[in-house]
């Protein structure tokens, strides 16, 4: 695909992600020749930095390119830190952007980048709208003179309600063929590979239905707490933080129907019609019996004491934010009516690990009774991180006489394809916007699916009553009444493990 010249402004340029994801993201596509022949990247925000203490930042002294830097030769650091320049926007990201706009057409005149923008709003989310509008203001909207693009960082929206406002506030401005919501999980290899699987395979779809798969298991673990994110972690929680977007995501990709084709309306139509399915629940019973949460409790981990997460800095001590979340709901539609899904995500795991596990039926007549093994052990592992690949179980015959069965795995790595070179999350979906291909960046209705599902729990952890709020400790699979959701199947599956 052609990527036209172009600039990328970037609100809330001196910020943590800008320096940690994006700037390394573009740094790789530069070394790769991937980025177009003219183009500038303009840094904003209310910070005091000239460009040459931009570039510093996030380019010569920064702590995320030092292995770049050192690996490849000095000419690639100088050409590229040339294209990078800031633009203080004084006190507030809500005054004219009169200067930005004189600045923006000075590279545009300089660097002959045609008008093309991607502005990418990386500041905390109360100020997107304000951003959108200010840009209108000035004029810097408008597609007559080259497109103009907006990329939106998560979180998008709180609940429904304010995700709701917050598209209609951004299509004030911007409609939205022009707008990017970026969802960092659908830029990783594994996750697009749920659709090849599926899709451009003969020997899985004509299974991946009720008539042949018992239950879907998806987990997403992380073994750090919150770190220094306690602030901001305690207003969200793990269904917001992970589970409204980056694993409804994944469930949708599970769920969709085939599309018709790949262009990105086709995908993101199907992904949809997906999300709309899921049964919302709506009464206490159904919440109570279906939800799980919980909070991590001060414990000991190989010597070492962790701290509990009411304990964490910038925690409420009496908060009721969840650090784990499990979830079971049913798909109601032709497909997948009856079939449970399981899904679950949490802090202070044992591992850091995310796996969707299609785990198949016992076949209709079993003819190995004896077998000693449990055939609900056909199972399709989709490892999304680490150690990228898919492994599938099934049961072979051991040697000697009788009968006997075992289980045997069929095991693919990514690493093996190791000549392929792998774009990290940022660096596949930056280069996606910046050629107009919005397959992988999640659409208003797509997100206002998602909340209109995941709402009522919210909802009903908060208000609802005798809730439950478990604890668990540092370094297991979460609280054992987990195990209530998931109990006619046995047990959740061991993450990671073979
Ligand atoms: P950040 O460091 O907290 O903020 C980015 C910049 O926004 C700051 O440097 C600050 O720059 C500006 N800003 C304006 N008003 C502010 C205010 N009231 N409080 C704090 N900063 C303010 O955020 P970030 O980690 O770079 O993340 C940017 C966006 O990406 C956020 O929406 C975040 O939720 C999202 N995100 C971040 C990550 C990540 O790994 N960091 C991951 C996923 C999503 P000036 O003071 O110079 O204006």
């Amino acid at each position: 695909k052609k990527t036209e010249n172009q600039i990328l402004v970037i609100f809330g340029a001196s910020g943590d992600l800008t320096a940690r994801k994006l700037i390394p993201a573009l740094f790789n596509l530069y070394v790769a020749r991937q980025l177009p022949k003219n183009f500038v990247v303009l840094g904003a925000s209310r910070s005091d930095l000239t460009d040459e203490e931009f570039r510093n930042r996030v380019v010569y002294e920064s702590p995320y390119l030092k292995e770049k830097i050192e690996d490849l030769k000095e000419n690639y650091i100088q050409g590229f830190a040339d294209k990078i320049f800031y633009e203080d926007l004084g006190g507030t990201y809500d005054t004219a952007y009169d200067g930005l706009r004189k600045r923006v057409e000075g590279l545009k005149k300089d660097f002959q980048t045609s008008g093309n923008i991607i502005y990418y709003l990386s500041t905390p989310p109360t100020l997107y709208e304000t951003i959108a509008q200010r840009l209108a203001d000035a004029g810097m909207n408008t597609q007559n003179n080259g497109w103009k693009r907006l990329i939106v960082e998560k979180p998008f929206g709180y609940s429904l309600d304010t995700a709701r406002k917050l598209n209609q506030g951004l299509h004030q401005f911007f409609t939205e063929p022009q707008i990017y919501r970026i969802d960092h999980y659908l830029g990783k290899e594994t996750v697009q590979n749920l659709l090849v699987t599926r899709f451009s395979n003969s020997i899985f779809e004509p299974l991946w239905n009720r008539n042949y798969i018992h239950h879907v298991e998806i987990t997403n673990a992380e073994s750090v707490g919150v770190e220094k994110r306690g602030g901001y972690y305690d207003k969200s929680g793990a269904l917001r933080d992970m589970f409204q977007n980056h694993l409804l995501q994944i469930v949708s990709l599970v769920v969709m129907e085939p599309p018709i084709g790949d262009q990105p309306e086709e995908i993101r139509n199907e992904k949809v019609k997906a999300l709309k399915s899921l049964r919302i629940m709506k009464d206490e019973k159904t919440l109570w019996d279906n939800t799980i949460r919980a909070q991590y409790v001060a414990s000991e981990v190989n010597g070492k004491k962790v701290k509990g997460y009411r304990e964490e800095e910038g925690v409420d001590p009496n908060s009721t934010t969840e650090t784990y979340a499990a979830i079971k709901f049913f798909v109601d539609n032709w497909r997948w009516e009856g079939v449970p899904f399981y899904v679950r995500t949490a802090k202070r795991m044992p591992t850091k690990v995310t796996e969707v596990v299609i785990h198949f039926k016992t076949p209709h007549h079993q003819i190995f009774k004896d077998s000693g093994v449990n055939s609900k052990d056909n199972k399709l592992i989709i490892r999304i991180q680490p150690d990228e690949g898919i492994l599938m179980k099934f049961g072979v015959k051991v040697p000697g006489q009788g009968f006997k069965v075992e289980r045997a795995n069929l095991d693919f790595y990514y690493s093996s394809l190791a000549e392929t070179y792998v774009m990290e999350a940022y660096e596949r979906l930056l280069l996606d916007a910046m050629q107009g291909d919005a397959t992988l960046y999640a659409r208003a209705d797509e997100v206002e699916a998602a909340w209109e599902f995941v709402d009522p729990i919210l909802d009903y952890w908060k208000n609802g009553k005798d809730v439950r709020m478990y604890g668990y400790s540092a370094g297991v699979w979460g609280p054992e009444n987990a195990d209530e959701l998931i109990d006619d199947l046995g047990t959740w599956r061991n993450p990671g493990a073979s």
